[in-house]
């Protein structure tokens, strides 16, 4: 079998073109006579690679200059711990709830002080992002965190929550580098990679140095401190150095692309094909308010969970690959990253009109 359209929500679908270079590189990078697996990361090849794929993630973001940028492990799971541990000095938060992994970051930081859910869309099983215009943030918040981008619901803040000057966190894991961002309107953004920029094992995150400190909570592990790896440029200890040399790849597929303008362009016509149809469909609908829907997932139901499983099942069968919904949601849900080209949202669409034709 060749290589399918793989709609899975992460670990997900990356470039070809990427994913062809690794491997002609895999026996001997760039004649050093070895795989980058291979190869110390106090290395000047290794050292390279982190520059450049740094240097690269700056230019598509415009990342600022009083930003860091890190390259860690434990996954966007382990960030819902080291935000407060590193940023909760009156231990007071307050925290946005519209899906799983903003109620996971919600309870995680419950551990560490007293934290406010300000605002949720869980009356109606988070299809929309609620009005954040004006929200009832604590005097003595030492930050908002929001979930940018809701992964397994589908929908996504099309503006940022007016924090009455606090600082914001936000979870980018499944929306980063799928637009252009203003990176000076947050304190911290963070993903894991493996959603829509590079293999699992890596966590990047993006941080404004004022919020880098020693001023943290007591008891903090070394390895959970933002100050130990923003003081050694990630390399404190080993890093995931195979994953972050992948990460890098993709920066520069973006960057031959276009950049992040051009991605949103692409990504806004990508989605549109599904949208457009799933908006005629008599079969299928999608499950977000119009005006949140994410570019990146896209939930959708038939209202027959006998018909549902029967459509991931004979998608499978044609090549169209983890069309399974979250649980919490049911249905399908289609994840169609920067990696995933329109052809794979035209096969798709195409086989959903199949499937209708012969099952209405
Ligand atoms: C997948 C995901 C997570 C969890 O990521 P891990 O890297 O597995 O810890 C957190 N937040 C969002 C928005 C996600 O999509």
């Amino acid at each position: 079998m060749g290589r399918v359209y793989n709609f899975s929500a992460g670990p997900a679908v990356l470039p070809e073109e990427v994913l062809n270079e690794a491997s002609e590189e895999m026996l001997n990078y760039r004649n050093t006579g070895m795989s980058v697996m291979e190869m110390s990361h106090r290395s000047q090849a290794y050292q390279t690679i982190i520059d450049e794929a740094e240097q690269d993630l700056r230019d598509l973001m415009n990342i600022p200059d009083n930003y860091k940028v890190l390259f860690l492990q434990g996954g966007a799971s382990l960030q819902f711990a080291m935000v407060p541990m590193n940023l909760m000095k009156n231990r007071v938060a307050d925290y946005i709830i519209t899906g799983n992994w903003a109620k996971k970051a919600y309870q995680e930081a419950s551990k560490y002080g007293k934290v406010n859910a300000i605002a949720s869309s869980a009356d109606k099983n988070f299809t929309y992002i609620p009005d954040c215009s004006d929200l009832s943030i604590s005097k003595e918040s030492d930050y908002v965190y929001i979930c940018e981008n809701n992964t397994i619901y589908g929908t996504k803040y099309k503006s940022l929550p007016n924090t009455k000057g606090k600082t914001l966190i936000s979870d980018i894991s499944s929306c980063f580098l799928s637009e252009p961002v203003d990176v000076s309107k947050y304190g911290i953004l963070f993903g894991g990679a493996q959603k829509n920029v590079g293999p699992a094992g890596v966590t990047i995150v993006i941080i404004r140095e004022d919020l880098i400190s020693e001023d943290i909570l007591p008891g903090t592990p070394t390895m959970l401190k933002y100050k130990t790896h923003s003081d050694s440029g990630s390399l404190y200890n080993t890093p995931p150095t195979y994953g972050i040399y992948m990460c890098g790849k993709v920066f520069k597929w973006l960057k031959n692309l276009g950049g992040l303008e051009a991605m949103q362009e692409r990504n806004q016509n990508k989605a549109k094909i599904l949208y457009d149809y799933l908006d005629k469909s008599k079969l299928f609908s999608g499950t977000v308010e119009k005006e949140y829907r994410s570019l990146m997932n896209i939930p959708f139901v038939t209202g027959d969970s006998d018909i549902d499983a029967k459509f991931v099942k004979e998608a499978k069968e044609a090549g169209l690959e983890n069309l399974k919904g979250h649980r919490t949601v049911g249905g399908m849900r289609a994840s169609i990253y920067n990696a995933m080209p329109t052809e794979g949202v035209e096969a798709l669409v195409a086989f959903m009109k199949d499937f209708e034709a012969k099952n209405l």
